[in-house]
């Protein structure tokens, strides 16, 4: 039975459900919330019509380190780090809007979510236990995801330098494969000369999986930016408008917010 009053019930009930909503787990819920594991278990098959899963979190932080999780988890990090110091926002609610807006331009943008809300919370986790840290990039200036060790030794963030083969996957290399083919029948029925052939090859070059990627989560760094304006927000007056975080003198950082002070 819960102890506490109705009221106060009626909102863990509702911050139950939104989380649930958002993908949260068993260990999760029980963590966040005063509801009895009963009830929270109640709730999730009621949600999701279906038990919910079993099995460890993940405990390791190696994961936010490769290159893409790293821009994601980096990108919804400076989003919950704006709403909670700049915002006010409430931890628990800073997290649950920071992930609303993660998926929102995930959608947007049309990439892929990498970091599940799991992932975001274990994330917030690691933060609050000293084992990740914000480290601002050389080139870009915008803060990214770090081990802690690290975080003061001078970096570039993977935005700014991806490693060589980054978003190069194996239905990626399929299709380039195929379509290359496809390219080289189509050069060889035009009769196309050898000046052609290596225009093409080159064009191809060009248009790498990841210049694509790239391009994506600069729009969709660019949306949340626009999102999460504090001069659209009713509380803040005295932080930077758009105008010092788009026409500052780093017009290209990639990471949120512009305006949290290091
Ligand atoms: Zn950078």
């Amino acid at each position: 039975m819960y102890k506490g009053s109705v009221t106060e019930e009626a909102r863990e009930v509702l911050r139950a459900i939104e989380l649930i909503q958002l993908g949260a787990r068993m260990p999760v819920l029980e963590k966040e919330l005063t509801l009895s594991r009963n009830r929270l278990i109640r709730l999730y098959r009621e949600l999701k019509s279906a038990s919910p899963p079993k099995g460890m979190l993940p405990f390791s932080a190696d994961w936010y380190f490769t290159w893409l999780p790293n821009i994601h988890a980096s990108l919804f990090y400076n989003i919950f780090l704006f709403l909670k110091d700049e915002a006010k926002c409430s931890r628990l609610d800073a997290l649950t809007r920071a992930y609303r807006l993660y998926i929102e331009h995930c959608e947007c943008a049309e990439t892929e979510r990498v970091l599940s809300f799991t992932r975001a919370w274990t994330l917030l986790r690691f933060f609050e236990g000293g084992l990740l840290a914000l480290t601002r990039c050389t080139v870009c200036s915008g803060r990214f995801v770090r081990h802690a060790r690290d975080a003061m030794k001078p970096a570039t963030c993977c935005i700014c330098q991806p490693p060589s083969r980054a978003g190069v996957t194996r239905a990626m290399l399929a299709s380039r494969e195929l379509a290359q083919g496809t390219q080289e029948a189509s050069d060889a029925a035009d009769a196309g000369t050898a000046a052609d052939k290596s225009k093409s090859t080159s064009k191809r070059k060009a248009a790498s999986p990841l210049s694509e990627i790239s391009d994506a989560m600069r729009d969709t760094i660019a949306e949340v930016k626009r999102a999460v304006d504090p001069n659209r927000s009713a509380r803040n007056g005295t932080i930077g408008g758009p105008a010092s975080a788009s026409s500052g003198k780093v017009p290209g950082n990639p990471f949120l917010p512009a305006s949290v002070p290091a």
